[in-house]
């Protein structure tokens, strides 16, 4: 101790007498808070186990709320008259944000959307965490992952604030990019001999609605003259918040690498292009977008980059047939979407009676008895997954993992009653 006066308010301290590493036990640890994340803590947590939230970002909502993706889609069937795939807290949401205006159920060109308000959206994922009784840890990283047999047994995370260890029975991985899969060690998925194209989303105000063009002249105009500004992406739309003067825009290919330094200059890339998209819309569609500005960039949207290898791998052709697997835990209808090239991205829409399944052998993890991925990082090919990822199905798979493991306890995930986890989840399975 130094020999000088200090403040009478201040305390000293050294890092010497903190524990290295703060431990802290729960029932099932979800590392991840998007859309299949939040779903899967707050229904953990509602059958009645204790759930920590882990998440790299300093707040919660995944690509949801920090990406500003805008809209959930794969809620419904398609058509203009769809009828809703997924509830749990997808209800809630379309109630709570239904309520101030934040939600609009919009019937688009061929699919029922739901746009919301990222911000409010934001605020509800926070109050759903705590009114439930998770835990969250924010601003901390996967450092390391801890196992016994095919038992995972805890998980290392590092935070601005310190090293943390986290015991659990159950472990949710809804990272995206199955961080925890592959910081355990378990074989992972990654693209061949190309790139799966993310996307800078932007907030758009200040321009006319009512004189904004169709989505059809919109993609025609980007396809012709997108070059001249120097736009990667050929396609894209501006999506307006109905009654409000902001509108969502897609219109940019942005790579995603794993690599970190490559990660990080892409993200000032996606920018960029952001910034080419708007002079664009200012030079292209001057009486609706003369005057827009940009409100928000969203952090890098990310589509896909490695994900597991489940026991069951979901292929296209399951997709368009409709396979209803025996172990079926969540539907979706939403068209291939896939965005393999730079210029653009291809769709392919079913039919308006058309539903695809989900197996939850695509979401346990092959290798690890007390493991499920959820959300954009399940098994299945680069087709499949493009339109199983939306968010619709994303919280089907969050409530479905969340009770896959609530049921297998300290057994196997890989053993459980289906029939059991089925019937907990019969309103995403049935009308
Ligand atoms: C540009 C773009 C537009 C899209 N448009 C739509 C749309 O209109 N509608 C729709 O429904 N879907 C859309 N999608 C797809 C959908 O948004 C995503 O697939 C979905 O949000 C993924 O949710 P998730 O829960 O799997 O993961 P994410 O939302 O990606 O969340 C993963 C979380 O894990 C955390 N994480 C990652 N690694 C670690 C680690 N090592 N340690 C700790 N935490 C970690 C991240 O910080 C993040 O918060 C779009 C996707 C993109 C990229």
């Amino acid at each position: 101790m130094l020999d000088r006066p200090f403040s009478p308010d201040t305390q000293i301290v050294s890092r010497k007498q903190q524990p290295p590493v703060l431990e802290r036990g729960c029932d099932i640890c979800v590392i991840g808070s998007g859309a299949s994340g939040i779903s899967a803590a707050v229904e953990a947590a509602r059958a009645g186990r204790s759930v920590i939230l882990v998440d790299g970002l300093p707040s919660l909502g995944g690509q949801a709320v920090n990406s500003i993706i805008g809209m959930f889609c794969g809620l419904y069937t398609p058509g203009k008259e769809g009828r809703q795939l997924t509830h749990g807290i997808a209800d809630e949401i379309i109630r709570d944000l239904g309520a101030t205006d934040d939600v609009k159920v919009v019937a688009g060109g061929v699919m029922k959307v739901a746009m919301y308000n990222e911000v409010a959206l934001g605020r509800w994922v926070e109050k759903a965490v705590s009114a439930a009784g998770v835990t969250p840890l924010t601003g901390a990283l996967i450092r390391g992952v801890n196992q016994q047999g095919r038992r995972i047994t805890s998980l290392d995370v590092a935070t601005r604030h310190g090293d943390v260890r986290i015991t659990a029975t159950g472990f949710i991985d809804a990272t995206g990019d199955a961080a925890v899969a592959w910081e355990g060690g378990y074989d992972c998925q990654i693209h061949k001999g190309g790139q799966i194209y993310g996307s800078q989303m932007l907030v758009i105000e200040d321009f006319d609605d009512s004189k904004k063009p169709s989505w059809d002249e919109m993609a025609t105009r980007i396809r012709e003259k997108g070059g001249k500004y120097g736009m990667m992406r050929r396609d894209g739309f501006a999506a307006s918040f109905p009654g409000r003067n902001v509108a969502i825009v897609n219109m940019t290919h942005i790579e995603t690498p794993l690599d970190p330094f490559d990660a990080a200059a892409k993200q000032i890339d996606g920018k960029e292009q952001a910034d080419r998209t708007l002079n664009f819309l200012h030079a292209e569609f001057p009486e609706a977008f003369g005057r827009a500005r940009i409100r928000a960039y969203g952090l890098p949207g990310i589509r896909q980059t490695r994900w597991i290898v489940g026991t069951h791998h979901l292929t296209t052709a399951e997709v368009r047939a409709g396979t209803r697997f025996d172990d079926a835990i969540a539907r979706c209808s939403w068209p291939l979407e896939q965005h393999h090239n730079r210029e653009g991205y291809v769709w392919e829409v079913f039919p308006d009676d058309h539903i695809h399944w989900i197996p939850l052998g695509s979401l346990t993890v092959a290798g690890a008895d007390n493991l499920c991925a959820v959300g954009r990082c399940i098994d299945a090919d680069s087709s499949a997954l493009s339109s199983v990822r939306v968010m619709g199905p994303c919280i089907a798979m969050g409530r479905a993992a969340a009770h896959a493991l609530d049921l297998a306890g300290s057994g196997s995930v890989h053993a459980i009653d289906i029939k059991a986890l089925q019937a907990r989840l019969k309103d995403n399975l049935e009308f």
